[in-house]
């Protein structure tokens, strides 16, 4: 699959299978046909799905689950309005720096903080601060061995403290709807999250003092992504407001995978034990301090994997814009009490696969077969 444009010439037909992860070259008749079926029948079920946009987002026993989006880019803040205005879970402000070819000014990013947090209102916008480096742009050109394991996300802000104080400046004076939170990415110790409140302590008194009004209540929460955050969950959970998972880091860092790399991708596993178990175990952490918890990385998206979060207990679910109706359907079809079953049970098998297997028996009353990534 890596190498497909090689293979390919001109006037070559190609099937991209998104959902099954597949690239079908010079489709038989036969398959062309079984597609144009696939398609008739997705649209069908996408059309289905626009009836529950205004239902609310429940188990089937009434529990309540929030259901967010992810946002990366500006052009995708038309979906938020079109879905009848959901919260964003998690507003990525890498995009700014992209668009700016550095980084933007205090002005511009409170022009931008602004105006998505009037788009959301009443809902919420969980603004991220710069999570740059690893796999995305770095201000710098030094070249790094390990990116992933160097100078990124919170490292980067509070070594480049000016920086940092400019976003959250911007934050803080766009926070007057009372409707952001502030989240921090690659946090892996206590004393980071301190030093943070620290610069925001700072911050938020030199604002009162110029008189500048700003919502003196916003929650600040933090990603678990990097193994020891997780396992420093009850302590770091002390700290701030709400935690969110940030599932694509936290199975790379906690399987030793890299998460974009072909040549392993079969040992990224999202339903490893060593994974739910560690999500267990943040939620609970979560739950004893009495803060919400929610699920932005891209697990949170795989309709399979919604039973589970549900099980363990997960407050919210930040996903991709694209798939919001369907995980909210699957939502609104599961009982959080047999959700909660099947976790007590998949916590105790010790591979991948017996997971899977187990999750598949569950959802195979409740998934449409005509829409699900596959549970390869
Ligand atoms: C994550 O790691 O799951 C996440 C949401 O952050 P990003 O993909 O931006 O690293
Ligand atoms: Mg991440």
């Amino acid at each position: 699959m890596k190498d497909i444009t090689k293979s390919l010439k001109s006037g070559d037909h190609i099937i991209i299978d998104g959902s099954a992860g597949i690239i079908i070259k010079n489709p038989s008749e036969e398959t062309l046909e079984a597609y144009r079926e696939k398609i008739i029948l997705l649209k069908e079920y996408e059309e289905k799905l626009k009836e529950i946009i205004d239902l609310p987002c429940t188990t089937t026993d009434n529990k309540e689950i929030e259901l967010t989006a992810n946002i990366d880019f500006d052009e995708e803040i038309d979906f938020i309005i079109n879905t009848g205005h959901c919260g964003i879970g998690l507003y990525r402000t890498e995009h700014l720096f992209l668009e700016e070819g550095g980084f933007p000014s205090e002005e511009k990013q409170n022009e931008e903080y602004k105006h998505i947090s009037d788009v959301v209102y009443p809902k919420n916008v969980t603004i991220r601060t710069y999570d740059i480096g690893g796999d995305k742009l770095l201000p710098r050109s030094e070249k790094e061995d390990n990116p992933f394991l160097g100078w990124r996300g919170i490292r980067i802000c509070l070594d480049r403290e000016d920086i940092f104080r400019e976003q959250l400046c911007a934050v803080y004076k766009s926070s007057v709807n009372k409707n952001i939170r502030i989240l921090f990415p690659m946090i892996s110790s206590v004393s980071e999250v301190r030093r943070v409140k620290e610069i925001i302590k700072e911050i938020t008194d030199e604002l009162e003092k110029d008189g500048i009004e700003f919502d003196k209540n916003l929650k600040t929460g933090i990603m678990i992504e990097v193994p020891s955050a997780a396992l420093l969950a009850e302590e770091l959970a002390a700290e701030v407001d709400f935690f969110s998972i940030g599932t694509n880091d936290l199975i790379q860092y906690l399987l030793a995978v890299d998460r974009g790399n072909d040549l392993i991708s079969n040992l990224y596993q999202e339903f490893h034990p060593a994974v739910i178990r560690t999500i267990r175990q943040i939620t609970e952490a979560a739950h004893k301090n009495n803060i919400s918890i929610s699920v932005c990385g891209e697990m949170a998206s795989n309709p399979h994997a919604v039973v589970v979060f549900i099980g363990l207990g997960v407050d919210e679910l930040s996903v991709s814009p694209s798939k919001y109706p369907e995980i909210k359907q699957i939502i609104r079809s599961i009982s959080f009490k047999e959700a909660a079953i099947v976790c007590d049970e998949i916590l105790k098998l010790s591979t991948e696969t017996e997971i899977k297997e187990r999750i598949k028996k569950f959802n195979s009353n409740i998934l449409n077969e005509n829409s699900v990534t596959q549970l390869i």
